[in-house]
């Protein structure tokens, strides 16, 4: 059966989610498709009451079902089933997110949903694995440090990978023992909706995962201000993380795992393999049409193989092929909006003003919907509005280096640290640069991530502030209490 589908016929799950029940909501933000640009729905906007009673819902829910309590095999089980029915139902998850987000919906059942059902059977797996420990004391004490949930954690979630990032939140705070109160994109909201619906189909007691709908100064504020969500956990823009951050301080303290900007480099030597280097670099600007927290966006290559590997991507961006998400041959996304799209365009003029040069790209694509054509730009310093700003968007800088000290003060980046490539077949050099990089992620001779979630994720500098994946994720939500017995 082709995954390709009609864009008029597919119903959506268009409400907050709480305690199992879909609660529809009156008017909202109005949204338009990113492949064709037509408009096809409000997105409700949850207020404080609604995210009250979401938060009083999953309360209940935890003491009804004592998720935190139960067996912690119990929790595994539940949690693979839910997998199990993600991964049956992948088709129309995917058809859901594809008709109001930039993943294309063939990539979605093989890539994206493929992926988190995968990801959430693996923190699933930590539930009876992680646990507190003993402390080394005298034969007259016992010292323990014990391991609890934290209760509620707040989820707040970006456009770009509707489904990814809400199974990089879900999956370790359920496992660890928590209910969640997940409030996903305004721009895309409904596949977490339906995530949600198949949780509680799946046999996950109804308010564990309480999805509200909305944007962030409202619906965010109040999730993140809330005295009663014990902890947050968010990915989105270094900007609305600061926000937070001081939404967090001004109404209470809470611990917070944020997941930011990037601003990432890929440093290509002359010993490289330049082919694998091309293929590397053009896909990860390319893909999602750039927009990836993680795109490799600025190229810092060796002069001495400069022209021939930047032809070699050029090639590889020009081939590109736009189309809706709706066609399951698709490859080349659209840009999620057309603000969106503006905003890269108005950063490739400033490029070029600045005086950088466009080798292929710098436009609008002549398509329907938002499409931009993959941009690559030459002759760009360091403080150039390319080379400063996250685009995000299928705009590739390109800067020449001569020494390895020239290379690394090319690649640190005063704002983000978020990942980094490094392509050359020296071990040495590879050692050393993975030392010096400034960055949560060091890729050498690929630059995308492996189907290895123990591997976690997460920025340096503004890029962010703790890790998702991994077993720091699932410990990120666990709490820890010291008890301290005389005997
Ligand atoms: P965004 O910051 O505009 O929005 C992200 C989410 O935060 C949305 O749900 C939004 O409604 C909410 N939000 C916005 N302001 C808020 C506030 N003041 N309080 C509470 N919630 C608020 O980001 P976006 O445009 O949706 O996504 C793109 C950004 O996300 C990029 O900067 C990208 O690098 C980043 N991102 C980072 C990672 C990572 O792992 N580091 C992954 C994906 C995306």
């Amino acid at each position: 059966m082709s995954l390709s589908f009609d864009p008029d016929t597919i119903p959506l799950p268009v409400g907050h989610l709480i305690g199992g029940e879909l609660i529809p909501a009156e008017g909202g933000i109005g949204m338009r498709r990113p492949s064709d640009g037509k408009s096809y729905v409000a997105c409700p906007v949850a207020g404080i009451d609604m995210v009250d009673r979401a938060v009083e819902s999953a309360k209940a829910a935890l003491k009804a079902s004592n998720w935190g309590g139960v067996r912690p095999r119990e929790r595994t089980k539940a949690l693979q089933a839910w997998a199990d029915l993600i991964e049956a139902e992948a088709a129309t998850l995917a058809r859901i997110e594809a008709l109001s987000s930039t993943r294309p919906v063939g990539q979605l059942v093989a890539g994206d949903i493929a992926i988190t059902a995968e990801q959430i059977r693996f923190f699933a797996e930590f539930a009876d694995k992680e646990g507190g420990d003993l402390a080394p004391t005298d034969d007259g004490s016992l010292g323990m440090i014990m391991s609890e949930p934290y209760g509620v954690v707040g989820a707040i979630t970006p456009w770009n990978f509707p489904i990814s990032m809400a199974g990089w939140k879900l999956g370790p705070a359920l496992a660890a023992g928590n209910a969640v109160l997940l409030k996903p994109s305004e721009m895309t909201s409904f596949s977490a909706v339906y995530m949600a619906q198949l949780a509680v189909r799946a046999g996950l007691p109804a308010g564990l995962i309480n999805v509200v709908l909305g944007d962030g100064p409202t619906t965010g504020t109040a999730l993140t201000g809330h005295p009663e969500i014990a902890k947050v956990s968010f990915t989105g823009s270094t900007c609305a993380g600061s926000a937070i951050m001081e939404n967090v301080a001004r109404t209470g303290v809470k611990p917070m795992t944020l997941e930011l900007g990037g601003k990432s480099p890929q440093i290509v030597f002359a010993d490289a393999d330049l082919d694998k280097a091309a293929t590397a670099i053009a896909g990860s600007v390319t893909f999602n049409a750039g927009q990836a927290c993680v795109a490799g966006t600025r190229l810092i290559v060796e002069k001495s193989v400069a022209e021939r590997l930047t032809a070699a991507i050029l090639g590889k961006m020009k081939a590109v092929r736009p189309g809706p998400t709706w066609d399951a041959t698709t490859q080349y996304s659209p840009i999620i909006s057309e603000g969106q799209r503006a905003r890269i365009d108005g950063i490739v003029r400033a490029a070029v003003e600045a005086g950088g040069e466009c080798l292929t790209g710098g436009h609008a694509m002549d398509h329907a919907g938002y499409f931009y054509e993959p941009t690559l730009i030459t002759g760009v310093d360091q403080s150039n509005p390319a080379i400063v700003e996250e685009i995000f968007g299928p705009v590739l800088t390109v800067q020449t280096f001569e020494t390895e000290e020239e290379a690394l003060a090319l690649s640190s980046h005063s704002t983000y640290g978020l990942a980094s490539g490094l392509f050359t077949s020296d071990l040495s050099r590879t050692i050393r640069f993975a030392r010096k990089l400034e960055a949560g992620t060091v890729w050498v001779n690929r630059y995308s991530r492996s189907r290895d979630h123990i591997l976690p994720t997460g920025g340096y500098k503004r890029s962010g502030i703790g890790k998702d994946l991994g077993r720091e994720a699932y410990l990120a939500n666990r709490r820890t209490k010291s008890v301290l017995i005389s005997l």
